[in-house]
């Protein structure tokens, strides 16, 4: 039995992630948790699952929690909470499905205490990727893709030799704008944002798959976990979302994994690989009921995110630490109402400008980048 910690237990990949190990009771048991404020989705997960450990963003939450749980049920808060869920003695593994750069000091601790780590928070990789992946090799820890473009470059990989990859071909769906000119997205509201074509996800993925910043962060990802240089990355608009990537290899053969959009096939894998477990039978694909898929080069003037990204990965050091700060701050701006929808691209195009590149920068040094670039972003006025 695989036993297993989960960060960001009541979002989006965190509940999917529940939905995975309630449908594998006999090879999965969860151990830890962590949730943010969603107090009353934490409470749900203790009685159905009874974790030994958990731990939420507040410490008032936390004490008024510890008077309704189990007395077997260890309530921690706040970011030392958050370590104790990532080092959970018990776990195999560690699910790091929580939102945003906060991610980052529990994967290096995780990795130290030697868990395998399943990765779904991205901005961990961007931020820090230097980092992270120098820790796993030194730690000889796995870090095994959630996300379902580089869960599927992982899966084409397997029994593959790295010296023989040409290229990734990432795919992007296009997000909720994709039909739109740039001029169009003048007056959009963050519910016309929030409405995507062909997933379900937490509110900040979908504004950054709408931004195609979310691409953008994958293409960093992809960069860090499959050591592949920026030039042999690339990004392919698909509309349909059922090639969930690619892989050319210099033979000039391509390798695609295929599926209909379900994040628990990813999640799933990454808990069971190197084997594969049943998933039910409803809801696979079917080829010839889709009969058609489309592809298109990506523009890079339209969704100008995407080619920040590239720039920001490329110049490497401190600047991909920026971009992320600057996007997760911005987007909470928009969710929060407070500016419009390419403002967004307009504020992060400000930060990275304004930033002098650090070439190897240390966990300190991506810290205060890191908060200093979301003071710079909140105080920006367009008025
Ligand atoms: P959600 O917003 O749905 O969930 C985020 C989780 O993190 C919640 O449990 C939330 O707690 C918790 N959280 C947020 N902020 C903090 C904080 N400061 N301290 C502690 N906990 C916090 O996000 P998603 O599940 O959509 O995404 C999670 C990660 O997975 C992201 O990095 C995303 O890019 C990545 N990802 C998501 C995909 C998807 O389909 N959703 C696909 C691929 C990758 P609470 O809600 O209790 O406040
Ligand atoms: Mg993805």
């Amino acid at each position: 039995m695989k036993k297993i910690s989960l960060m960001g237990a009541t979002g989006s990949i965190g509940l999917q992630t529940l939905d995975v190990i309630k449908e594998n009771k006999e090879q999965f048991k969860l151990t830890a948790i962590s949730a943010g404020r969603n107090i009353a989705e934490t409470k749900k997960i203790i009685t159905e699952f009874q974790p030994q450990l958990v731990s939420v963003q507040l410490k008032e939450d936390a004490l008024s929690l510890r008077n309704e749980v189990p007395s077997g049920t260890k309530i921690v808060w706040g970011e030392e909470g958050l370590l104790e869920v990532a080092c959970h003695q018990d776990a195999d593994i560690l699910v790091n499905a929580v939102l945003g750069s906060v991610g980052l000091y529990p994967t290096l601790q995780a990795i130290e205490a030697g868990k395998t780590i399943a990765i779904a928070n991205k901005e961990t990789l961007v931020t820090a990727g230097h980092i992270v992946m120098e820790a796993a090799k030194k730690h000889g820890v796995d870090l095994l893709p959630v996300d379902s473009e580089h869960s599927a470059i992982f899966q084409c990989l397997q029994g593959e030799n790295q010296k023989d990859i040409e290229s990734l071909i990432i795919t992007a769906s296009g997000g909720s704008f994709r039909d739109r000119a740039r001029s169009e997205l003048e007056g959009v509201t963050v519910k016309d944002a929030l409405n995507h074509p062909n997933w379900s996800m937490g509110a900040k993925i979908t504004i950054d798959s709408a931004t195609m910043m979310n691409k953008g962060l994958e293409v960093i990802e992809a960069h860090w976990l499959f050591n592949i240089p920026f030039e042999g990355i690339k990004v392919l608009l698909h509309r349909e979302s059922i090639i969930h990537s690619m892989v050319e290899f210099h033979d000039s053969s391509v390798m695609a994994q295929l599926g209909t959009p379900d994040m628990r096939v990813p999640i799933q894998y990454a808990l069971t690989y190197p084997e594969r477990l049943e998933r039910p039978k409803a809801g696979r694909l079917n080829l010839a009921e889709i009969g058609k898929l489309h592809f298109e080069d990506m523009d890079f003037e339209r969704f100008r995110c995407l080619k920040y990204a590239f720039e920001a990965g490329e110049a490497g050091g401190s600047l991909p630490a920026v971009l992320n700060a600057a996007n997760e701050a911005a987007v909470s701006r928009f969710l929060n109402g407070e500016i419009s929808f390419l403002q967004i691209e307009a504020l992060i195009e400000k930060a990275l400008e304004k930033h002098e590149l650090i070439k190897q920068p240390d966990l300190d040094t991506i810290k205060l980048i890191d908060s200093e670039t979301r003071n710079f972003i909140k105080k920006v006025s367009f008025n």
